[in-house]
């Protein structure tokens, strides 16, 4: 494949572009490949790319029911950080906040990653003592946080009404090189990475039941006819519970639809990301100047991609007493994307009943900032057949024995 250059931009320029190639190929599925993975987000590629890239396993199908980057790798608000609270998390994240950092020169593809700064708004005198022991705990990880007072919060967000008469700023825990990354560019940088490294990428091919014997997986049916495997990778988000039930198994998980809106583009405003977690909100302003707005999960399980007028009213809502200028905006658009919860609000990254079957899910309402650091854990646990390192903690097995990694407070906000 060739590659992305100042001097192919050049080149291409004089030739009215006519000269792109594609970014990756659409082939049709082979009869057999040593592994598949089901599900083209984000996790579901980055998977396969590390699969390539560290262990040289190359015949590979990665198999997607739509487009590629059409679920929630699409449609999230592009957080990244890596403040969580217990040891395993904070290693996984900060694995993938690290790979972030370079990945557009690794994939040579443009994620627009942008380490601009991220605040966790502390609004009740209970947030602060939680995140003055989040940035105590960070310290130990190695992960780079810190607190802040309001005055410095009033600095680096000049929009932000720190003296709101219900929730006034108390201060923030703050990641400097925490920020937001082009999402569909993650997506199609590590489609096109494994598309050059030989790998298959079938979209419109739904994966409708897993073909099993003796505790092996032998291949999956699918909407493009049988198609064998040696190894599946199961990463599929919201619905993981389906395809785990064809497979055989079950998960400790539900689906519910997590919501998200954008205002119209304005001027410049905020260069920073900041989360409000006791209102409920957390906003960004996108390149093109619209202010990026997630909100809450509904509140009851569902498989809907949708938006719906109450989340509008209530995200914006709690954001409006913290942003007044907000109050003033038209909205775009909305939409909505199918998470997968699990009760402690951590990913599995597992072993299953099925020898050569492996699941990679519940990342839940904040898996995008994970992407990298879960391809490669992934990657390892499908080429070794064993979790490494950064996978280990988050077998399903933790939910049989109590060994719960909990996160609901890092990830008590949506992402
Ligand atoms: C509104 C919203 C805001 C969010 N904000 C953030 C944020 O700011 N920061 C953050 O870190 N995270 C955020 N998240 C969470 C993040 O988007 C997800 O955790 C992450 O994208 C999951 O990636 P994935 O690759 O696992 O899943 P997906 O991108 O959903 O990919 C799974 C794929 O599997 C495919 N599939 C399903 N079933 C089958 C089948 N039977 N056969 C074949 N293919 C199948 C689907 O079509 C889909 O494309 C947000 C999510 C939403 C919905």
């Amino acid at each position: 494949m060739k590659r992305y250059s100042v001097f192919a931009i050049a080149r291409e320029a004089m030739r009215q572009h006519q000269g792109w190639e594609k970014a990756w190929a659409s082939p049709a599925p082979k009869a057999q490949y040593d592994a598949i993975i089901i599900g083209a987000g984000g996790h579901g590629l980055a998977t396969a790319y590390y699969l390539g890239r560290n262990f040289g396993i190359t015949n590979v199908a990665i198999l997607e029911k739509g487009w590629l980057g059409g679920g929630n790798t699409g449609r999230n608000t592009t957080i990244i950080r890596s403040n969580y609270l217990q040891d395993p998390s904070a290693a996984l994240y900060e694995k993938a906040r690290g790979l972030y950092e370079n990945l557009s020169q690794e994939l040579n593809y443009n994620v627009m990653f942008s380490p601009r700064g991220l605040l966790m708004l502390a609004q009740t005198h209970h947030e602060v003592r939680g995140y003055l022991r989040t940035v105590h705990a960070n310290m130990l990880q190695g992960v780079e946080t810190r607190w802040i007072e309001p005055a410095e919060v009033k600095q680096l967000v000049p929009i932000i009404n720190i003296d709101g008469p219900r929730y006034p700023v108390l201060g923030a825990l703050y990641q400097e090189r925490g920020g937001t990354a082009r999402h569909d560019a993650v997506a199609w940088g590590y489609a096109r990475a494994c598309s050059d490294m030989g790998m298959d990428i079938i979209q419109q091919c739904e994966v409708t039941a897993v073909r099993s014997k003796n505790g092996q997986v032998e291949g999956v049916e699918t909407t493009k006819g049988y198609i064998g495997t040696k190894k599946l990778g199961i990463v599929v988000a919201g619905h993981s519970g389906q395809v785990a039930e064809m497979a055989g198994f079950r998960l400790p998980i539900e689906a519910v639809a997590l919501q998200a809106l954008v205002s119209e583009p304005i001027k410049p405003c905020m260069d920073v990301v900041v989360m409000a977690n006791t209102v409920h909100g957390y906003m960004s302003q996108s390149d093109k100047g619209e202010m990026v707005i997630g909100g809450g999960t509904d509140g009851f399980n569902n498989f809907t991609q949708r938006g719906s007028f109450h989340h509008i009213e209530e995200t914006l809502r709690a954001l409006v007493e913290t942003f007044p200028m907000i109050s003033r905006l038209k909205m775009l658009r909305q939409w909505g994307g199918v998470v997968d919860m699990t009760g402690d609000r951590s990913p599995i990254l597992s072993k299953t009943p099925l020898g050569n079957c492996f699941i990679n899910c519940g990342w839940g309402t904040g898996g995008f900032k994970a992407i990298p650091g879960s391809g490669w854990a992934m990657a390892e646990l499908i080429a070794k057949g064993e979790p490494g390192p950064l996978a280990a903690a988050f077998g399903m097995e933790r939910f049989r024995e109590g060994r719960f990694i909990d996160e609901s407070v890092a990830a008590g906000v949506a992402h």
